[in-house]
């Protein structure tokens, strides 16, 4: 059975090193979380896994790695500069700042309603509410006092200010110099630096519609609440598809990658079971969307929420850079001539003139995604002897430590220098981390390796190499041979050392 509460994985992460909270000596910093040693090995082999299957498998696919900072022209034209917020409000009693729509969410169901009757909306449409306290500010400011809208924090009434847009781009200055004009920013979605790159992309590979280009990479929102662990952060990992095809087969597409991630994500341990589809409500949309599908995982205490979002971005981005190349005068303005805007075009597959793509955004985020993982994978059982064990059963090509290798005693130079041969050679099948473990005893060792969801200890003991020990003669039968636990089954094989390599192979490969 999956995690049943937040609380059980956050408190693994942190006591077997996968994630740690952000300048945690300095008192930590909000919104902003560090990967330990697993952490790191997990979140690397997830992004392993979707560039895989989303670039390697495909061939219809290239990938990127864009810069993080941008001009800000980027995002002046990508609508981000004048729309990337979240409406906010004060509390004027406790100087806190929320999030509007989280703060509603938060109350209470009758008090959600009386805010919704004091805006004269049906809360069944939660969005629709959100839209219209954020377009009558002053409503909206009365209508949280008088239903009785309570803070986070303090659990008292608030004494709430008119709701405010907050852009959560970071910005950051450029050069030595600290003029108007010398910030960018930290961008907000990796989308961006693909749209910058298309034309790029396009020449120097010869692509033609229709054709993806893929990019993991940071990006950063000033969350105005980053709340529930890695859920919600201000620094976050995203796993991004843009993909091109002509106007008119955008939607086809749009199911096509629904399908696609769905299964994807099944492979990586989250069942579609627990995946909602949110086909988001227009008023909802970001932007630059034409139609989005929010992908909503059943997150332990959390509920439903979203994991990945499937966008159809039209050709708003391109579009409008398109434009904007014209309108700075980097190239004849659009309207103008088409042909002659070599920019962001490409030829339609039929007619050959230029055309401005469709764009299908499947849009994940890793930290959420490692969530997700490690809550599906996370298991408590009750063994036969009664005693409870945790284990993460972890998909094998994400488990952090493929095998750990543990010599039975650690003053014996025949077993220990066995034990480091076999892990520097299942090491060299680049299958992923093989650990040399004689930290602790067998028992310990097994308890650990499970809680992190290592798929095979391979022991090392005396009848392997031949010695008598612990008062035993060794069994001549067992000479060579080492034995393999599995985590899920607890299954205890003998396997020989020379055909170890293989077998481990055709277990993780
Ligand atoms: P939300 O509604 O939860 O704020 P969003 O709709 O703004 O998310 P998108 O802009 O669609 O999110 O971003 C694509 C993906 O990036 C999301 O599905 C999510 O997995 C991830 N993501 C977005 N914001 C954050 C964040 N603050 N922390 C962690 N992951 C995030």
């Amino acid at each position: 059975m999956p995690a049943q509460n937040m609380e059980e994985l956050v408190s693994l992460c942190k006591r077997r090193g996968f994630i740690f909270q952000g300048s945690e000596i300095y008192g930590g910093l909000q919104g902003f979380y560090d990967y330990g040693p697993l952490g790191v090995e997990l979140k690397n082999n997830i992004k392993a896994a979707w560039w895989r299957s989303n670039v390697y498998e495909r061939d219809d696919m290239e990938g990127l790695d864009s810069s993080i900072i941008m001009h800000r022209m980027v995002l002046r034209h990508s609508g981000h500069e004048a729309t990337f917020s979240d409406p906010m409000v004060d509390n004027r009693k406790t100087k806190k700042r929320y999030r509007l729509d989280h703060l509603v969410k938060e109350q209470k169901a009758a008090v959600q309603a009386a805010v919704a009757e004091a805006m004269g909306e049906s809360l069944e449409n939660f969005p629709a509410l959100v839209a219209a306290l954020v377009k009558r500010p002053a409503d909206a400011s009365a209508a949280l006092i008088s239903a009785g809208v309570r803070d986070s924090h303090s659990g008292e009434t608030g004494d709430w200010t008119e709701p405010k847009p907050f852009n959560m781009m970071f910005k950051t200055t450029i050069g030595p110099t600290a003029d108007e004009d010398s910030f960018g920013y930290l961008r907000p979605e990796t989308a961006q630096g693909i749209f910058t790159n298309f034309k790029n992309v396009v020449d120097s590979t010869s692509r033609r519609l229709p054709f993806g280009i893929a990019q993991i990479g940071k990006a950063f929102r000033n969350e105005i609440t980053p709340r529930n662990f890695i859920f919600r952060v201000r620094e976050l990992e995203q796993m991004e598809i843009e993909f091109f095809c002509t106007p008119g087969t955008d939607e086809d597409w749009h199911a096509h990658w629904l399908e696609k991630r769905l299964s994807w994500w099944e492979a990586q341990g989250v069942p579609r079971s627990k995946i909602e589809i949110l086909d988001v409500p227009k008023e909802d949309l970001a932007h630059y969307s034409k139609r989005t599908y929010d992908l909503m995982y059943d997150y332990p205490t959390l509920g439903h929420e979203e994991i990945e979002g499937i966008a159809n971005r039209s050709d708003y981005d391109l579009g409008s850079h398109t434009k904007a190349q014209g309108e700075l005068g980097l190239v004849a303005s659009v309207e103008e001539n088409l042909d002659s805007v070599a920019k962001l075009t490409i030829p339609h597959p039929e007619t050959n003139k230029p055309v401005v793509p469709f764009v299908i955004e499947p849009s994940a985020g890793v930290d959420r995604a490692l969530l997700a993982v490690m809550s599906e994978a996370f298991t408590k059982e009750t063994l036969e002897n009664g005693s409870e064990r945790i284990v993460l059963k972890l998909k094998p090509h994400l488990a952090p430590i493929k095998v750990a290798v543990i010599p039975l005693a650690r003053n014996r130079e025949e077993i220990t220098s066995l034990a480091r041969q076999i892990k520097a050679d299942l090491q060299r099948l680049g299958l992923g981390r093989v650990l040399y473990e004689d930290s602790g005893n067998i028992g310990k060792a097994y308890r650990r390796h499970d809680e992190v969801g290592t798929p095979f200890c391979v022991t090392v003991d005396f009848d392997t190499v031949g010695l008598g020990g612990e008062g035993k003669v060794s069994d001549p039968a067992l000479l060579g041979t080492v034995t393999v636990r599995d985590r899920d089954t607890l299954a205890q094989e003998r396997v020989r050392v020379d055909e170890l390599s293989a077998w481990i192979r055709t277990r993780l490969a």
